[in-house]
């Protein structure tokens, strides 16, 4: 009978997480060891990265294939952090395209069950914000400030040019979710209002945060900008994921598992 590939009493692995087939392929091509594991109509890609055993999945798009995937990474796969890695919509002043955003906390900005409770607070849970792991938030920002430093060396020259990322920045804060794509500056500037602290809009990151919090485990989250969500959203995006996005993701996801937590106690 071969051995096993992974020892018994291995350690639980981490789960990295896109939204976008270009996000998780380049986690997929830095992995020398991946297996496919199908589950839930999900391929769940077991292997090592930096030397750590994790779990790379496409969640898919939106809250609810967002938490789908998140449930079965932790019951099936019984990881030790969800990290998310993706493209992001920018929504404060200065959140440019090719910045960063590291959630410190996520919010679903489309919860309403007022007047029975507060607008956007999750029912039944007290709260509407779900923090993000500070320990891991801390590894995340530290990892793309390292990789943001030299964009040129990752993305080319002539793509820093066409996406005008010569000072790129990687901000902390309030990630918010919902189900819709935010194209148009009316939609962005009602957010804003609604939700002056929001730095990015997404569609999974708050979902995957609740799951994370219902079974006590870390999550983090780490988004690259790829529009302003704003009326030339929907060009930006698609121009910014084919060229841009997938060589940030993998890049800071590998650093922050060769500095973030853990790491020394790994052999
Ligand atoms: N693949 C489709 C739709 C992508 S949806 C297309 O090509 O049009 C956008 C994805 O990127 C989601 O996973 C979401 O998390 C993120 N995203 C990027 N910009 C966004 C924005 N302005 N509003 C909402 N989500 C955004």
């Amino acid at each position: 009978m071969p051995a096993p590939a992974v020892p018994a009493a291995s350690i639980a692995p981490i789960a990295l997480v896109g939204a976008l087939h270009e996000e998780l392929a380049a986690v997929l091509e830095a992995m020398p060891d991946e297996q496919p594991v199908r589950v839930a109509g999900r391929e769940f890609w077991q292997g090592h990265l930096e030397g750590r055993p994790v779990v790379a999945v496409l969640s898919r798009i939106g809250k609810v294939a967002a938490a789908t995937t998140a449930a079965v990474l932790l019951e099936r796969f019984g990881v030790q952090a969800v990290l998310f890695t993706g493209v992001a919509g920018g929504l404060a002043p200065g959140v440019a395209v090719g910045d960063v955003v590291v959630a410190t906390e996520l919010l679903q900005h489309d919860m309403d069950a007022s007047p029975l409770f507060p607008r956007h607070e999750v029912p039944l849970y007290g709260r509407a914000r779900f923090p993000a792991d500070a320990h891991w938030a801390a590894a995340l920002a530290d990892a793309a400030s390292h990789v943001l430093a030299d964009p040129a060396a990752l993305v080319g020259g002539a793509a820093v040019d066409d996406f005008a990322l010569h000072r790129p920045r990687v901000h902390r804060g309030l990630i918010v979710s919902g189900d819709r794509f935010v194209a148009t500056a009316a939609e962005s500037d009602a957010l804003r209002a609604a939700l002056p602290d929001a730095l990015a809009v997404e569609m999974e990151g708050a979902a995957m945060a609740q799951v994370c919090h219902d079974w006590g485990v870390p999550f983090a989250a780490v988004r690259t900008i790829s529009d302003r969500a704003d009326d030339a959203a929907h060009t930006d995006f698609t121009r910014f994921v084919a060229e841009v996005a997938r060589r940030y993701s993998a890049a800071v996801l590998r650093e922050a598992l060769r500095d973030g937590p853990g790491a020394l106690a790994r052999a």
